[in-house]
């Protein structure tokens, strides 16, 4: 069992921020800015590829909820949503969740690397990846 499946049986304790039959929502023990908070599916899914259609709508209907609460207590106006999947992804927990990190101006909040390059193969690439879908 997770970290984050004990936090959401109570088992640890954590403050939390939402919860209703899917999601549970609660603040980042570690903060990289005031307000960060982590919103996860109750079903045990590792990573965001594996989740269910009914988890991931319930998710998808609580994350602007509570960014828009977080951006209000905290007075923040821009924020990222982190998803990590993956050790190499830099995911540590394994169990779904979103990052909601306010970003103020100062230098706390998610730094980004974003290595472009110009897409080659685009046509192939989404062909392939749309016969999969
Ligand atoms: P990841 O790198 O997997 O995307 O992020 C995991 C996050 O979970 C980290 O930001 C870390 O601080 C947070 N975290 C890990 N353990 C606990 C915990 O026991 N309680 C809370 N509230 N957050 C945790």
């Amino acid at each position: 069992m997770t970290i984050f499946a004990k936090i959401i049986r109570g088992e640890i304790p954590s403050h939390i921020i939402y919860e209703d039959a899917d999601v549970f929502s609660f603040l980042d023990i570690m903060p990289i800015a005031r307000g960060h908070t982590l919103v996860i599916p109750k079903e045990a899914a590792v990573t965001l590829d594996q989740l269910s259609e009914k988890s991931a709508a319930a998710i998808g209907r609580a994350l602007p909820r509570i960014a828009r609460a977080v951006l209000a207590a905290t007075g923040a106006t821009a924020f990222n949503v982190l998803q990590n999947n993956g050790a190499i992804a830099h995911q540590a927990v394994d169990h779904v969740h979103f990052h909601i990190i306010p970003k103020y101006d100062d230098a706390s909040g998610l730094g980004i690397g974003w290595p472009a390059k110009k897409l080659e193969d685009g046509e192939a690439l989404a062909q392939a990846i749309v016969a999969k879908l």
